[in-house]
């Protein structure tokens, strides 16, 4: 499929009855809040979408996005590149009432005055809700030093072993 410049506003209920689906990029640059958690990487991000009609005539807009973003080790400062990713399933609700109708295996989304979702900003947040807390690159990876990456370990030694206790009671 060819890639389009996806709408950042949609209208999902006029999509699905089309049945749509869109694949397409937005830019990185543009989610200016995901920007200010993490460093651009080299990336753009790539967007899958289908809208469809439930059984129950729910609206349902799924799909996947992904990009790659810096971040910085907070254990030795450098940046590394990270991989975000995100499935989501959402069906669009106009008000509380209506969102109450809606299942919990999906994620309810609000429409704006003229029914329309902005679906950049939605995947915006998305990603912003796996960025992580402390960023750290993987053990092998790092270039801190020996002490801070063993200092990591003695937490699992002193783990009980179970057996142990149990021989305790024997
Ligand atoms: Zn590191």
């Amino acid at each position: 499929m060819q890639n389009l410049k996806l709408p950042i506003t949609i209208s999902p209920s006029r999509s699905a009855q089309r049945r749509l689906v869109c694949e397409g990029e937005y830019k990185l640059s543009d989610m200016t809040r995901l920007l200010a958690e993490c460093e651009s990487g080299s990336e753009d991000v790539k967007v899958s979408v289908k809208f469809n009609v439930d059984e129950r005539g729910l609206t349902v807009m799924s799909g996947t996005a992904s990009t790659l973003v810096a971040l910085t080790c907070q254990r030795c400062n450098e940046n590394f590149d990270h991989a975000l990713k995100v499935d989501f399933t959402f069906s669009p609700a106009k008000d509380e009432e209506a969102a109450e109708k809606i299942p919990s295996y999906y994620d309810v989304i609000e429409l704006d005055e003229n029914g329309e979702v902005n679906l950049r900003e939605l995947i915006e947040e998305e990603f912003m809700l796996i960025i992580p807390l402390i960023p750290r690159h993987n053990i092998q990876d790092c270039a801190a030093d020996a002490d801070s990456v063993w200092g990591e370990l003695p937490e699992e030694l002193e783990k009980p072993n179970p057996f142990d206790v149990l021989k305790q009671f024997k």
